[in-house]
């Protein structure tokens, strides 16, 4: 058995995984990140944006402060969010955002004197002062208060990653790609690693760790319209749910974009709406004031996605041979501002659509983009349920994003997260010592052996795992979306169920154990149903609507009863998830209130 030890290992090297892994590094410990692809194509390195921290360099940011970001944050959360977590990160944002720059991230800074900047599709003017020349400059995302987006044109997921990736390889981490992790290594109270597969060779190796991280990303992929990259399949979940003992919170908890390309589900940035662009009908009528006075196209995502949906259900959507979608207009922004500041926009516009933005409409509809939900951890980014077990980044349900995260504050949270928990880390390796143990990694060893020899010989059947996964993506499209209700979501469960007892049964077609992708996904589909399920189950036990969680049958925000998270774990054999409850915050800094923006009722809290 190939086995090899680490004091850190960190399933993933994106941004969270390998900031984390600088952290315990730096500090003298030794640390491995296993990636599917390589570190830098991870998902984090197609975020255009931005990332938030209340720096107040520019004109627009003026007078913002991290209170002022909490406040953006915890009402973009619909109150979903731990207060605590929330206050942590927007305390240390501004602060990441500088050791960025010092790392090298060449941000875009503020140019003294008077600037063109737009908003709801208007030009006006601003003065950038002279005394702030040089400094990190923002921009206008979705839903906040001040302009705090720290951008590098609309590259910036792509800048940092590469940054990271140059920090982290200066300090000695060793980041072995097309690896991917398949199961925990655990006794059912410490972890101890991971088993991983070479997506070459096939060869299984037994990464033994003091302190093991999950900075899998995303899970959008159990979606079939989504932004997410096919790597973002909840790989990291799945190991930690199928422990038995490890947590997943408020999974139902998905945000849609109301951006993605039409038909490709590419995301074009929300600095598209940041700067001014407008959302239009069939008529090329711009309708986003009409539901949304206030905010109207910067409302945050999940209302914006929402009132797209209804104005399509209205059939004011333009109708395609992909279904109904409505227009991005950015062609009043200028060839300029377009072929410059987003440009990566016009790229994508031209190479998959034949687009010009400058001149033309871009087809638009919300899509599948951001798991708020992923593996529980407390406020120090430790796992409920596993001791040695970390999570950081989009896999984690760190939660300071509830039912919705703001536009940019997923990219700060990766690096911001991965200097707290990395510290934490830190802390765990110097305060204690792990006692492996070789039972738990010979069976933990032996059972995923056994899997793969069974998939191959088709022992429990020759299901395709790609026609279950089809199954998988009609039921769960068609149920647990935008709108949900309580007859759609049962019947979903219901379906997911039956799909379930089909990914139990895959088999494969072909029979080469070493880079076969076949093999690859008949290893993971089993828990892609079940993570899917925990979407689905989840909602359908939520009876509130809460930030991108809606209910038609349940409209109301319920303070009352579900001002809560979820939790999910899985017993082993079990064919749903097991629902627990814990309150959705420790500490109220702010009460439940308005958004401000979305409209809808809310029950009270008890006492209120
Ligand atoms: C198109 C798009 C644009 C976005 N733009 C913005 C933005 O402007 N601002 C913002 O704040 N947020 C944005 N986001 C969200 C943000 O990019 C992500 O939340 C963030 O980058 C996630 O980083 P991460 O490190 O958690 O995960 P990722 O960057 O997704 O990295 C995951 C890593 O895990 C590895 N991995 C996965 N499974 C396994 C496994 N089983 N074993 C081993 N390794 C594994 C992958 O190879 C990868 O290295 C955007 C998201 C999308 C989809």
């Amino acid at each position: 058995m190939r086995i090899i030890q680490t004091d850190l290992l960190c399933l993933g090297a994106g941004l969270a995984g390998e900031r984390v892994a600088i952290e315990a590094a730096d500090n003298g410990f030794s640390a491995i990140c296993l990636s599917i692809v390589p570190a830098r194509r991870s998902h984090s390195s197609a975020a255009q944006g931005g990332m938030q921290a209340a720096l107040g360099n520019s004109a627009m940011g003026e007078g913002d402060s991290p209170d002022v970001h909490f406040a953006d944050t915890v009402k973009g959360s619909d109150w979903g969010c731990d207060q605590e977590v929330a206050r942590l990160f927007v305390d240390a944002a501004p602060v990441a955002m500088r050791q960025m720059a010092f790392w090298g991230v060449p941000w875009n800074r503020v140019v003294p004197g008077e600037q063109t900047y737009y908003k709801g599709g208007k030009p006006f003017t601003a003065v950038e002062k002279a005394e702030n020349e040089g400094l990190i400059h923002s921009r206008n995302f979705g839903g906040t208060a001040k302009w705090r987006t720290c951008y590098t044109s609309d590259g910036t997921g792509h800048c940092v990653l590469y940054t990271l990736d140059n920090r982290a390889a200066q300090m000695g981490v060793n980041v072995v790609d097309k690896v991917e992790a398949i199961a925990l290594i655990h006794d059912g109270d410490t972890c101890m690693g991971a088993i991983a597969r070479c997506l070459k060779t096939g060869e299984l190796t037994a990464y033994l760790a003091r302190a093991t991280l999950v900075a899998t990303g995303g899970f959008g992929r159990i979606y079939r319209e989504s932004t997410n990259a096919v790597i973002c399949d909840g790989g990291g979940l799945i190991t930690a749910l199928d422990t038995g003992v490890v947590s997943l919170g408020n999974m139902e908890a998905v945000q849609f974009h109301p951006t993605g390309i039409v038909p490709t589900d590419i995301l074009v940035t929300e600095g598209c709406r940041g700067d001014g662009g407008t959302l239009l009908d069939k008529n090329e009528y711009r309708f986003m004031p009409d539901y949304e006075p206030e905010k109207a196209e910067l409302a945050s995502r999940d209302v914006v996605s929402r009132r797209m949906t209804e104005h399509m259900r209205k059939g004011l959507g333009v109708p395609s041979p992909y279904g109904d979608h409505l227009w991005l207009d950015i062609r009043h922004l200028g060839e300029q501002h377009i072929r410059t500041k987003l440009r990566e926009v016009d790229e994508i516009c031209q190479s998959f659509l034949g687009v010009d933005p400058v001149h033309q409409l871009i087809p638009v509809r919300p899509t599948q983009h951001y798991s708020m939900g992923g593996v529980r951890t407390n406020k120090d980014g430790a796992a409920y349920g596993l001791k040695g077990l970390f999570a950081a980044g989009e896999a984690s349900c760190w939660d300071m994003h509830g039912f919705n995260r703001l536009g940019g504050n997923s990219l700060a949270e990766t690096v911001v997260a991965g200097m707290i928990v990395g510290g934490k880390i830190v802390e765990f390796l110097k305060g204690s010592e792990t006692t492996f143990s070789t039972a738990a990694v010979r069976d933990a060893m032996a059972r995923q052996t056994a899997r793969i020899a069974d998939l191959v010989a088709c022992k429990n059947g020759s299901e395709n795992p790609y026609t279950v996964r089809n199954a998988m993506f009609d039921s769960i499209m068609q149920g647990a979306g935008i709108f949900r209700n309580g007859a759609d979501l049962e019947k979903c469960v219901g379906e997911l169920q039956e799909i379930l007892g089909r990914a139990r049964k895959v088999g494969l077609r072909s029979n080469g154990k070493g880079a076969n992708p076949e093999l690859t996904m008949a290893l993971k589909i089993e828990g892609m149903v079940k993570l899917a399920l925990c979407v689905a189950y989840g909602a359908l036990q939520r009876t509130e609507s809460r930030g991108a969680h809606t209910r038609e049958d349940f409209p109301a925000r319920n303070d009352r009863d579900w001002l809560k998270r979820t939790l999910a774990t899985w017993d082993e054999g079990a064919d749903l998830p097991t629902l627990n409850y814990e309150p959705a915050t420790g500490i109220f800094e702010m009460p439940p209130g308005d958004r401000g923006y979305g409209g809808g009722q809310i029950i009270p809290m008890e006492g209120k």
